[in-house]
């Protein structure tokens, strides 16, 4: 199952059409999200994952009725980017089920974004994203479902930021161009996404918040070598691999 995003629905007046969602809320039923036959995840226990946990918290952003409006906005903002770049009206979210960690096994990636014979897409490797969920709940009984569903959007937006900046990675990239791009897209995505977490009191995971807690302590420079080391230590053991 792949599910595509319209992003040719992203209104010119984006935060009237925010609020005219909220006040009629029979117009949230989305046309954006649809699914295509190219692609499946075989899992059927992963499907239902997906759907419960997953599909709910970012149909929010999709529908335009997100309940913390920056983000909200930011979302509108970067979809609008991504349809200038790449003057393609849809991005294909792919699930996969495909578990993806790096190479020293040491950090999850839940999602990934690519870019291949003109079109950018965003994949969503589930099984990832289920033992995320699995391990917040297990961390944080009380509030993990607050804390994994703000990590989701984070995640996602943070993906986007990829796109909207041209930070694709390529099969080929070296590992120096991989931390350049996160040096960049990460500072993006502490300035315009975890902060509106952060700043209305909301759960936000531990990797999410040592992001952001090191993009402060950098003096929110995207070149500074201590935001760079970071970076080193959290992708130093990130490969690409083929084939993925
Ligand atoms: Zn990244």
């Amino acid at each position: 199952m792949s599910h595509w995003q319209n992003l040719t629905n992203v209104p010119e007046d984006s935060e009237n059409n925010f609020k005219n969602k909220m006040e009629n809320p029979e117009q949230k039923k989305s046309p954006e999200y649809k699914p295509s036959p190219d692609n499946h995840v075989p899992n059927p226990e992963m499907v239902e994952f997906f759907e419960t946990e997953v599909y709910p918290v970012l149909s929010q952003l999709f529908e335009h009725r997100y309940p913390i409006a920056e983000v909200q906005q930011r979302y509108n903002q970067l979809a609008t980017q991504i349809t200038n770049r790449f003057h393609r009206p849809e991005l294909p979210v792919k699930l996969s089920d495909v578990e993806s960690k790096d190479n020293a096994g040491n950090n999850l990636l839940p999602m990934g974004c690519d870019f291949k014979d003109g079109q950018p897409s965003i994949s969503l490797f589930v099984p990832t994203l289920k033992k995320i969920f699995d391990m917040e709940k297990a961390m944080n009984p009380e509030k993990h479902k607050e804390r994994y569903e703000d990590s989701i959007v984070v995640g996602y937006l943070h993906e986007l930021d990829h796109l909207a900046g041209g930070f694709i990675g390529t099969i080929d990239e070296n590992l120096q161009t991989t931390i350049d791009h996160e040096c960049l897209t990460w500072a993006e995505t502490c300035e315009h996404t975890i902060k509106f977490f952060v700043e209305t009191g909301r759960e936000v995971n531990q990797s999410d918040l040592s992001f952001y807690n090191t993009w402060k302590k950098c003096g929110r420079n995207p070149y500074s070598k201590r935001w760079r080391d970071f970076m080193s230590n959290m992708y130093g053991g990130l490969k690409r691999n083929k084939g993925k």
